[in-house]
């Protein structure tokens, strides 16, 4: 069977794929703690859900425009007025099937076979394959001085002819980091000068701890929206709890979103109107249960950095936001991939190896669950790495044996 060269290397997502290796280990009855590869387990809210239902309930499941209901664009006007201090027009926005999709579609539209497209280490597993797809080429910087917060001058050194784009992702998705107010300032000044699109993945923005600021992007352009280089993403699936809805959105100057609508209307049509009037029940309904999930994520990561500062020879840098942190393991293996999949297998718990993100050496362990399962996690992790831990523990009626080395 032929199939093109370009499908075939593309990476199946590692995050989907222990998403699955971890359900077939379930389903064998096994007692794996997977906290989630991205996922917070609060409940849709309910105005999201009796929105809805109300739709499906008319019966009237039809085509929206390709770029995503009025009434959802409303909805999204004024979040962005809310949490942008920026007033954008509906011709600004381009709804899709999660931020995931507005990710691809904005590659799709801005480059050109063999432009480069900046993406900071560590990095969502997802972009320099999405570049990939669309003919591009990922230029990964990751910062010389083995933190993982971004540098200008790393990036300025990476910086050529062909960069068309940078992804910016902040708070950070595997390393919790919350980028500087002064790098967001920097960074939109010297792209803006160069001509560079800036991609803000911003679907953590909300999910910030220790009283930080999220600093929102555009008080950093002197640009109006139509003459800027920013380009927003943003969704329901992290603050809402509701990844399964598949609900995203892009915000860019009008000419940008009319091309993508364009190419969406070729791909996907739309996304599901049933799924759109769920987004904007979570957009105007309470907000609360945002500030709950807040306050229930950073007490977690206060139970997670203590559990792991006992922990001798893992260091941890401290996240100040989302649900995940990314510990350094390379006391005890050089292949995050090889001690990911010991992990899984021996002591039933999911992590994501620091290579898939640019960091090894490093694995990206969640947050998102109960206290209960967060220990439980760095306890069997200790269990299974420390030599002078017990042969056998049990997990519930289940014992774990120590027969490796
Ligand atoms: N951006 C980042 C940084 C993410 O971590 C994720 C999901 N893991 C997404 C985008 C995709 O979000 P969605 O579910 O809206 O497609």
């Amino acid at each position: 069977m032929t199939v093109s060269q370009l499908a075939k290397s593309i990476a199946e997502s590692p995050t989907l794929k222990l998403n699955e290796e971890a359900r077939l280990l379930r389903e064998k009855g096994e007692a794996v703690i997977h906290l989630g590869a991205g996922e917070p387990k609060n409940r849709a809210p309910i105005s999201a859900i009796l929105s809805s239902a109300a739709k499906l309930n008319t019966g009237d499941v039809k085509y929206t425009p390709a770029d995503g209901t009025p009434s959802l664009k409303k909805a999204i006007i004024k979040y962005t007025e809310e949490n942008y201090d920026k007033v954008v027009a509906p011709e600004n926005i381009i709804v899709s099937a999660g931020a995931k999709q507005s990710v691809y579609n904005i590659l799709y539209t801005i480059l050109n076979p063999q432009d480069e497209v900046i993406i900071l280490a560590p990095y969502w597993v997802s972009y320099p394959e999405m570049v990939r797809m669309v003919y591009g080429v990922p230029v990964i910087v990751t910062p010389e001085d083995g933190g993982f917060h971004p540098r200008m001058e790393d990036i300025m050194k990476a910086v050529s002819s062909y960069t068309k784009a940078i992804i910016i992702n902040s708070p950070n998705n595997p390393s919790g980091v919350v980028y500087s107010e002064e790098f967001i300032a920097q960074i939109i000044e010297y792209c803006e000068k160069k001509g560079i699109y800036i991609v803000m993945d911003d679907i953590y923005h909300k999910l910030v701890f220790d009283g930080k600021k999220w600093p929102a992007c555009y008080r950093f352009t002197k640009k109006d929206i139509e003459s800027s280089h920013i380009i927003v993403v943003n969704g329901v699936s992290k603050l809402y709890g509701m990844t399964g809805f598949r609900i995203g959105w892009a915000i860019a100057p009008r000419e940008l979103i009319t091309i993508m609508t364009n190419v969406q209307g070729q791909i996907t049509t739309t996304t599901s109107v049933l799924l759109q009037a769920a987004a904007e029940g979570a957009l105007t309904g309470l907000q609360s249960h945002i500030e709950t999930l807040r306050m229930t994520l950073e007490n977690n990561r206060d139970v997670m950095m203590q559990e792991l500062n006992s922990f001798s020879g893992v260091k941890i840098t401290k996240p100040n936001g989302t649900y995940y942190c990314l510990p350094y393991f390379r006391a005890y293996s050089n292949d995050s991939i090889k001690l990911s999949q010991l992990l899984l297998k021996k002591a039933l718990v999911v992590t994501v190896p620091g290579k898939e993100f640019g960091m090894e050496g490093h694995l990206c362990l969640s947050y998102a669950g109960s206290i209960k399962e967060v220990t439980e996690v760095v306890a069997r992790i200790k269990w299974a790495l420390d030599p002078n831990s017990p042969n056998e523990i049990y997990v519930g009626d289940r014992k774990l044996v120590r027969d490796w080395k």
